[in-house]
């Protein structure tokens, strides 16, 4: 057990994937490193632990995913197009959801290092799969992905973060578990080290460098409501409850820049009766992500999205805010027969609010607190409307697109005509938050004079400046592990060790 006057050279808040990442590369220079997780063991890793382990970085072909994944057998290969995704595409990605307000900087960062940090992460011994079924359908006999999304942490988010924190302790990282950070200790010029509550006891750990990487507010209802606006206490949770902001809220207080879309947040389509916060037990299983195939209406039985404007990697970060602009923040995805091979496995959690039904209006009279006859001619309307001119194709953006509505569908549209029909309540979950701490490219915090703070590091979920409005899927693993890994050799550089 760490005793009060416990002395280190890096301090790592957090322990999740940013923390770790930037734990392993500190302990890499030679440093003596702590991590501080506020959460139990069996809790730990924040948010990385709930993903599924998707992973977003530039690849030039099936010879780099090799690199990453020596173990992809040739048949694979042989029936699988995994395509490219090129530092181009990942950047035209970056500003063309961030409407070009992401901090050129830090995108030029995160995208260039995006492979080298890959592979890194497989060097210490973190393994990664193929993510079939859910970025890639099988058409002609052959798998093609989409969407730039192509890799998965092997086991997902929980296969990621407990091969982090085995490789982080192999290597001498001292993980600690209910160490909540409460303080920056700070003597007007540099920081000097972390007040934290390890259990019931208070202490002052002493560190030259400190990484904050200990999420968003996400799980602060009244910072969301604060700052992402009202309506916002009322989202769901979809990961750890302990990302309360406080990593934002020290450093704030010791005068450090903020930065970024401080309203802004991804949040996604999530089960009506999810509960407040998300639970290990399902991870992500409470999401809604197949909505590109099917429509979405709200409580007066209109649609109110383009489901079909992008592949959903680029449509489902920002469309959680829509549903809970909607009365009543509830909206229901409706599908019929033709698509509902293509719903992903979520959609077959037992714990999902579904009804189905033989015909439309039997549908009808089961969408919980939606106008019945509203909903009908909604979905008569839209049937009448689509192009069928381009035939319907889930491996690209086909272009099969409705004409003439208040709001039109642009790519896999087709009418909801066919017996079964399912439909899944969904409500708004918030992920993480896009506003927080302003960094340089070394990690390195700055003050609201732009000046490096000494001694104090940031990554992940809690640096501004990444995201505004909407993110790529992927992002924000491959963020927290391309700044954390920074972060956390900066920080010990800062330092002069040897190694
Ligand atoms: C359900 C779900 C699915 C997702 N799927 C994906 C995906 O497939 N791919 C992807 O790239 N992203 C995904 N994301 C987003 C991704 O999880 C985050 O962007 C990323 O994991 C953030 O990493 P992080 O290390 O910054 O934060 P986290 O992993 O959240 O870690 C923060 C850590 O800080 C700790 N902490 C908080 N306060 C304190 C304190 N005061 N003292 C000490 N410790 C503290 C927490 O306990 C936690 O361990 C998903 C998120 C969710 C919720």
């Amino acid at each position: 057990m760490t005793d009060a006057d416990a002395t280190y050279d890096v301090i790592v808040v957090g322990g999740g994937n940013a923390a770790l990442c930037a734990a392993i590369a500190a302990r890499e220079e030679g440093a003596k490193v702590v991590v501080l997780e506020r959460a139990p063991e069996e809790e730990s890793g924040g948010n990385s632990r709930f993903t599924a382990g998707a992973i977003r970085f530039a690849y030039r072909g099936v010879d780099d995913l090799r690199v990453l994944m020596p173990d992809l057998r040739e048949d694979e290969i042989a029936n699988t197009d995994f395509g490219a995704y090129t530092e181009d595409q990942f950047f035209d990605d970056m500003f063309r959801v961030t409407q070009f307000r992401g901090d050129p900087d830090l995108v030029e960062t995160l995208v260039r290092g995006s492979f080298e940090t890959m592979k890194w992460m497989r060097g210490l011994g973190v393994r990664f799969a193929p993510i079939y079924g859910r970025q890639a359908f099988k058409v002609d006999g052959k798998f093609k992905f989409w969407g730039g999304l192509t890799v998965e942490a092997w086991g997902g988010g929980p296969g990621l973060i407990d091969a982090e924190t085995r490789i982080a302790r192999s290597r001498g990282v001292e993980v600690l578990y209910q160490a909540s950070a409460r303080r920056l200790v700070f003597d007007g010029k540099a920081v000097r080290g972390v007040e934290v509550k390890i259990r019931d006891r208070l202490a002052t750990l002493r560190a030259s460098s400190v990484v904050l990487a200990c999420g968003g507010f996400e799980a602060n209802a009244e910072m969301r409501t604060r700052y992402l606006g009202p309506g916002w206490e009322l989202a769901k949770v979809r990961g750890t409850r302990f990302n309360t902001g406080d990593g934002i809220r020290m450093a704030l207080e010791i005068g450090a820049s903020p930065a970024g879309n401080w309203s802004g947040c991804h949040a996604v389509g999530w089960d009506r009766n999810a509960p407040e916060f998300g639970d290990l037990a399902v991870g992500d299983g409470f999401q809604k992500h197949s909505y590109p195939f099917g429509v979405i209406v709200n409580s007066r039985g209109e649609r109110f999205v383009d489901e079909g404007a992008d592949f959903r990697n680029y449509t489902y970060a920002k469309y959680g805010r829509a549903v809970l602009e909607q009365p009543q923040q509830f909206a229901w995805q409706v599908f019929d027969r033709k698509t509902l091979h293509l719903l992903r496995d979520e959609y077959r959690h037992k714990r999902v609010t579904k009804v189905s039904a033989n015909s439309l209006e039997e549908l009808a009279a089961k969408l919980e607190g939606v106008d019945a006859a509203a909903f009908l001619a909604t979905v008569r309307s839209y049937n009448a409307s689509i192009r069928t001119d381009a035939p319907f194709n889930p491996n690209i953006k086909d272009g099969r697109s409705t004409q003439g509505l208040a709001v039109n569908k642009s790519n896999w549209a087709n009418a909801i005509d066919e017996p079964p029909f399912e439909a899944y309540q969904i409500t708004c979950g918030i992920t993480f938050t896009f506003g927080g701490l302003r960094i340089d490219t070394s990690g390195q915090v700055l003050d609201s004079d732009l000046a490096p703070l000494p001694g104090l590091y940031a990554a992940g979920e809690l640096v501004g400046g990444l995201f505004y409005f909407n993110y790529p899927g992927g992002t924000g693993l491959m963020s927290g592990s391309v700044f954390g890994r920074i972060a956390g050799r900066s920080a010990a550089r800062a330092l002069g060790l040897t190694g």
